[in-house]
């Protein structure tokens, strides 16, 4: 198991395994290596592989094709599938702290409940939350599988991110564990990068508005708070995050219309105002500061 070693940090990348990794994600992978080596940081993998769109064999691909992309890793891969007590252990030590309740409430009956004075859009209006054990005995009898919620004492908290600098996001009274028993992806998250050792946290910026709510889980766990780096995404010609309908997208895709692994992490260089065909070429001109901040458009030839 990866512990911190020598008082060294560590980065990591961290996909779902429900598919084949795209230009995007490899794009993300490569910058999350290359912020991790140019801080003398370890760089560990791990797999995302808790909720129901997993898919059998694409954790193996996407390892196949970092490896293909000469990104290393330290460590054995993590997989969140095979750490479950631990997501429960941190449940019960904030149960303790009466810090966990239960939510009854249907996606829809959320959806339709008038939102709390100041409350961004989309934040739990809070429902649940002050239900005495009567009222709970009660709706049980007909909704068995509660789901499980954070009783958050603030309504924002603030990161510190590398690109976005200070950053202040709305935390609401997210779910903990989901009411079929999963954990629910903000604490599993978490929960591993703190027992890694990971204190450089660098992905998509589509999930810039979630890390506030992750910061202060992790602080209500003693927990201390990582770097951040939320990196510009790759959009397709409209706009739109790439897909399977946008063409040659994959590594395997690539090297179907006669691309080699290392032309590849040669566009991914171009993308990123770099230049050259492998991590390790580009690691010694790495500069986050100069990182390009917005979205990256390509258009394939497939
Ligand atoms: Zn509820």
């Amino acid at each position: 198991m990866s512990r911190v070693q020598n008082g060294v940090g560590a980065g990591r990348f961290a996909p779902s395994p429900s598919g084949d990794l795209h230009l995007g994600n490899l794009r993300t992978a490569l910058l999350a290596w290359l912020f991790a080596r140019s801080t003398g940081r370890r760089f560990l993998v791990r797999m995302e592989d808790l909720d129901d769109r997993t898919q059998p064999g694409a954790a193996e691909r996407q390892l196949a094709d970092l490896s293909a992309l000469g990104l290393d890793w330290d460590g054995e891969v993590v997989y969140q599938s095979q750490r479950l007590d631990r997501y429960t252990a941190a449940i019960e030590t904030l149960a303790a702290a009466s810090l966990v309740y239960e939510c009854y409430c249907t996606r829809r009956e959320i959806q339709e409940a008038p939102s709390a004075p100041h409350a961004p859009p989309g934040a739990y209006p809070g429902t649940c939350r002050e239900l005495t054990a009567y009222q709970r005995a009660r709706i049980r009898q007909t909704r068995p599988n509660p789901a499980l919620r954070l009783r958050s004492d603030v309504s924002e908290f603030t990161v510190c991110d590398e690109l976005h600098g200070e950053y202040l996001g709305a935390v609401d009274d997210f779910v903990l564990r989901r009411g079929d028993g999963t954990p629910a992806y903000n604490l599993a998250v978490v929960v591993d990068d703190a027992a890694c050792g990971i204190d450089q946290v660098v992905r998509g910026d589509d999930l810039l508005a979630s890390s506030p709510r992750q910061a202060y889980l992790a602080r209500l766990l003693g927990y201390p708070a990582p770097r951040y780096a939320h990196v510009p995404l790759v959009l397709n010609a409209a706009g739109a995050r790439p897909a399977k309908r946008d063409g040659a997208v994959t590594l395997a895709d690539r090297a179907a219309a006669g691309e080699t692994p290392a032309d590849v992490v040669a566009a991914l260089a171009h993308s990123l105002a770099l230049h050259g065909n492998s991590p390790a070429a580009l690691l010694r001109q790495f500069r986050p500061e100069l990182l390009p901040r917005t979205p990256w458009q390509f258009c394939v030839s497939a």
